[in-house]
């Protein structure tokens, strides 16, 4: 298939691109370059520079490519914190971007879209580990855009017949040897303590000790971007088939902010001091995926589902480039 990557030079788009590559489709990546970088981006896509802000520039792209058989969108703010503190980033930013996203691949005959959604929709988790089906309540602004954009696919399916597939990811995180997680500034906690590893930062900070988990540490479902990478393949394969699904992506195993750096002193051999400070507005105190529903109807399995597999692919990837791209 030749599938359009939105966000394509970013950590996840970029690292999804090399996995379509391998697995013989083509790719086309548009991105504005805001968290991207050309050098992520597989030598073998084609790359187009563009916002999507601009509903000219997507228009071109579709024209330049009018055989695009499905379209995955990372392209977005991220950031929860930062959603707090400018909401219209994204629940005007994101949504606008997408809806011009959806506007031009439906005027263009695309009827497959891939949708990178998030854990942020689970504020009030009914059950843990969280299923697919749980109650949407957002956290932020980010989970709010989000959910916009899930309910529009689903009147986009309705009135246009899009298939569709939203995956929930919770904590994205791991790198491959050839790409990995640079953001400016980071606010990632993997990359961070790698960071105090790579003798950047003199210390790690703790986002609070006194949340009610076993530690008093926050848990959270870390997953490797591979494997992330591997779901949004495996639905895009399946889409004609499944046709409008949402699933959670997790391991469905939960670690404390502790245990990751645990994990990252016995991988990296480095001390890492670490201080415990206030805890970050918004974080709640679990988040754990069920991705039964992946699992059952996909086939999808993690392939690197331990701790310290994840921190060590992320180790080798700083310790070679520790500067990120500009290395
Ligand atoms: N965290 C932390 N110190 C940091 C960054 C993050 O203690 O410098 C914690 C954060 O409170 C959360 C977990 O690490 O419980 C994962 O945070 P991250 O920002 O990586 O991902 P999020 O859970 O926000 O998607």
């Amino acid at each position: 298939m030749k599938i359009f990557v939105s966000g394509g030079a970013g950590y996840i788009g970029a690292i999804t691109s090399a996995e379509l590559i391998a697995a013989g489709h083509q790719v086309v990546v548009f991105d504005n370059f805001y968290q991207g970088h050309a050098a992520a981006v597989p030598p073998e896509a084609t790359l187009i520079q563009g916002d999507l802000a601009d509903i000219n520039a997507v228009r071109a792209a579709f024209a330049a490519h009018p055989d695009i058989d499905g379209i995955m969108h990372f392209a977005s703010y991220t950031l929860v914190g930062e959603s707090m503190e400018q909401p219209l980033r994204y629940l005007r930013d994101n949504v606008v971007s997408a809806g011009n996203l959806l506007e031009v691949a439906v005027a263009a005959g695309v009827r497959r879209f891939i949708l990178s959604s998030t854990a942020n929709l689970f504020d009030e988790p009914e059950q843990m580990p969280i299923e697919a089906d749980n109650k949407i309540v957002p956290g932020s602004p980010y989970g709010e855009s989000k959910f916009f954009i899930e309910r529009m696919l689903h009147w986009f399916e309705r009135i246009y017949g899009l298939k569709y597939a939203c995956l929930r990811y919770f904590n994205a995180s791991g790198d491959t040897p050839e790409r990995g997680e640079d953001h400016d500034p980071e606010t990632h906690l993997i990359p961070l303590i790698l960071q105090v590893a790579l003798g950047q930062r003199p210390h790690i900070t703790v986002f609070g000790n006194d949340y009610p988990t076993p530690d008093g540490t926050c848990i959270r479902d870390y997953i490797h971007v591979v494997d992330l990478a591997q779901a949004h393949i495996l639905a895009m394969e399946a889409l004609d088939r499944i046709g409008a699904r949402r699933y959670n992506l997790g391991n469905g195993n939960g670690f404390s902010v502790l245990q990751v750096i645990e994990a990252a002193r016995k991988v990296t051999g480095h001390p890492i001091p670490h201080v415990i400070g206030p805890r970050r507005p918004g974080d709640p105190a679990v988040l754990i995926a069920s991705s039964a529903a992946i699992r059952a109807e996909l086939g999808w399995q993690p392939r690197y589902p331990a701790i310290e597999t994840i921190v060590a692919s992320a180790w080798e990837w700083h310790r070679t480039h520790p500067h990120g791209y500009a290395d």
